[in-house]
């Protein structure tokens, strides 16, 4: 492992000790084989003035709720020396007490929360505090003869400690193992916290973050002389075992998951070394990972469903073994060891899903490791409940925010570079579905890149582009369960009797043909998704069809018809198949205003009566179709099928 640090980069945060401080933090957080996702904590100690200009020993430590990797100056929290002091000197103090006292100790109020180890930082008398969950430390140390190994590499320049809960005992074990010991004197350069962690400290912050890369490299180095190589082996993708597995993980979380699935070569290696279903699940690398991965992966063996129920009975045993008192979480497995397909982890958001993927990964890597070199021996699983159901860490998990209505959920939207696709596609983003948009227009991924979704450049009327793009959103995210088959055109209007044969048939074979093999294609899958539902988009044209419209009309009729039977066909699989009526919209890049005008004047109206030429008067905007679209793939329509919903404004035709 090599140190990042840089002079000039150094220099850019500033050359005091907090500009030091976020700058050495920053380059631990970078390293994913150092800390993940909000792991590790660090700190520096300084004298200030307070606001009544007298000088104030302080300690700023990392921030709950902040990344190394990312954390700024105001992400750390200025907690006063002499109280964080006085604290380590109380023979107990309660969780709650401790947070509300570090919180009274802040010099600055509106700081967030100071990391549950500020006391622990608070009485190592180094300036700078670097404490990390790295891998290597774990592969060391989560092993029998953990401490005898960490002796053999650093002899006495490392405090050994044997692992207790994180939070005040750790402080308390640690104010023990130092009191009345010159560490300075004794050439002590860290701390190597048993199957939890390392910590390193100086004056210096570079000299502090380059002990921990020098011991965590000392430690990769032993592995590397007795581990074996990690195992690689190719992938045979099962895209429908992938969505049926994610279909079974949702019904045990309570919502619909983002399904991520790893199929690396490591990956799959991994998930098909011999025994990997027993040292693969004992236990996670350090204990906060449990709060994201619980303590262990699920085994994925030959019946997928009968493999994740296992694993919520195991869970619910686990529970009961230890619980005194608390609510049993959900019993789903956060991440899956899956023999020929890799590691699937799952989260109610992308962004989650790939946190876990991410401890996942090094998890994978490191257990491997950990068990060629003596044997997988993480911590007792008492151990990893007391974190997994620790209130201090529950409310990171609290801290969320609310669930959106389509969380969790991956929506396949058609034709939506522009207009009433549009709106869809961003109405369900909107409502968090993860969206994949599909359009002929080049510009497409750019276009949904805007709502935070993925768009595919697909001719609707082919049928391998189709189902690549079909496959790319089950791959990506593990299913489908909102289809939004919107794609339509408008040919220019000709009567009957002179329209060109062309234009019939173009606008039959995008209006009806590519919807009915879209269906074709995606139902599979659709069957396999949570609260799944199916909905076109026809046209007030249907039940009001215009002169010189006769493909138009006839198309979208067809499509009402292909609603309705697929609404019969589907029912018994509980997916909600409707159809949305809108009427034109005009808020499009179509209309401008010359064009409306026009239009306008053939009806010998004004724009605005053109616009708004319904019983109600009012103008039908795309986001009107899209609000609806989402609503109508939402639980409120939970038991509506078949049904046809016009937006337009009231229409005597319709009516
Ligand atoms: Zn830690």
């Amino acid at each position: 492992m090599q140190s990042l640090w840089n002079d000039q980069e150094a220099a850019s945060f500033g050359t005091d000790l907090l500009g030091q401080r976020v700058y050495t933090s920053r380059l631990l957080g970078r390293n994913p084989a150092l800390v993940l996702h909000g792991g590790g904590n660090t700190s520096v100690k300084v004298t200030e003035k307070d606001f009544f200009g007298d000088s104030v020993d302080l300690c700023y430590v990392k921030g709950s709720g902040w990344d190394l990797a990312t954390i700024e100056r105001v992400g750390f929290s200025p907690v006063r020396m002499d109280a964080l002091i006085k604290m380590s000197k109380l023979a107990t103090m309660s969780d709650e007490d401790m947070v509300l006292q570090q919180r009274a100790a802040m010099t600055n109020p509106n700081a967030p929360a100071a990391s549950i180890e500020a006391i622990l930082h608070a009485i190592l008398p180094f300036k700078f505090v670097d404490h990390s969950h790295a891998n290597a430390i774990s592969a060391l140390t989560c092993n029998a003869d953990g401490a005898a190994r960490v002796k053999e590499i650093y002899g006495s320049r490392v405090i050994i400690v044997p692992y207790v809960m994180p939070g005040f005992i750790l402080a308390k074990t640690i104010a023990d193992l130092i009191a009345g010991r010159d560490l300075r004197k004794e050439g002590i350069k860290g701390m190597v916290l048993l199957k939890h962690g390392l910590f390193t400290f100086d004056d210096d912050a570079r000299k502090s973050y380059e002990l921990h890369i020098e011991m965590v490299t000392l430690a990769e180095d032993y592995l590397a002389k007795k581990g074996a190589k990690p195992a690689a082996a190719e992938a045979n993708t099962d895209l429908m075992a992938l969505a049926k597995l994610r279909q079974a993980v949702s019904k045990r979380r309570g919502f619909p998951q983002i399904a991520r699935l790893n199929s690396s070569p490591e990956a799959v290696g991994y998930a098909n070394l011999a025994n990997v279903a027993t040292f693969g699940t004992r236990g996670p690398l350090t204990p906060d990972h449990s709060i994201r991965t619980k303590r262990a992966p699920a085994f994925i063996g030959e019946d997928l469903d009968t493999s994740v129920q296992s694993y919520a009975d195991e869970y619910a045993a686990y529970f009961s073994r230890h619980a005194s008192g608390q609510t049993m979480l959900d019993p789903a497995p956060r991440f899956a060891i899956w023999p020929g397909q890799g590691i699937v982890s799952f989260g109610d958001t992308l962004k989650d899903a790939k946190i876990v993927a991410d401890i996942a990964e090094s998890t994978a890597a490191t257990v491997q490791l950990g068990e060629s070199v003596g044997g997988w021996e993480p911590l007792p699983e008492k151990d990893i409940f007391e974190i997994e159901y620790w209130d201090l860490e529950q409310a990171k998990l609290r801290k969320g925010p609310a669930r959106k209505v389509h969380q969790g959920k991956v929506a396949l939207v058609t034709g939506c570079a522009a207009g009433i696709g549009f709106a869809i596609a961003e109405s369900l983003a909107e409502q968090g579905a993860q969206v994949v948009g599909l359009d002929i227009d080049k510009e497409i991924p750019e276009i949904m890149k805007k709502i935070g979704a993925v768009g595919i450049v697909v001719n609707l009327t082919e049928d391998q582009p189709v189902q690549d793009a079909i496959d790319f959103a089950v791959r990506e995210y593990g299913g489908i369960d909102i289809v939004v088959s919107n794609a339509g055109i408008f040919p220019k209007n000709d009567p009957l009797d002179t329209m060109a044969q062309t234009d019939w048939d173009r606008t039959i074979m995008i209006n009806l043909t590519s919807h009915q093999k879209l269906m074709n294609k995606v139902i599979p899958y659709v069957k396999q998704g949570i609260d799944a539902s199916i909905i076109f988009v026809g046209s007030r044209n249907f039940k009001a069809p215009g002169p010189g419209a006769s493909a138009y009309s006839c198309s979208k009729a067809a499509l009402t018809q292909l609603c309705r039977v697929a609404a019969l066909e589907l029912a018994p699989h509980k997916i909600r198949v409707n159809i949305v009526h809108p009427d034109a919209v005009f808020d499009t890049k179509l209309w401008t205003p010359e064009a409306l005008l026009k239009s306008a004047s053939r009806y010998g109206m004004t724009v605005e009566e053109y616009k708004t030429k319904n019983l109600m008067k009012v103008e039908i905007k795309s986001k009107d179709i899209g609000n609806m679209v989402s609503a109508m793939a939402s639980p409120l329509f939970a038991k509506v099928t078949g049904a046809q919903i016009p937006v337009d404004g009231g229409n005597d035709r319709v009516i």
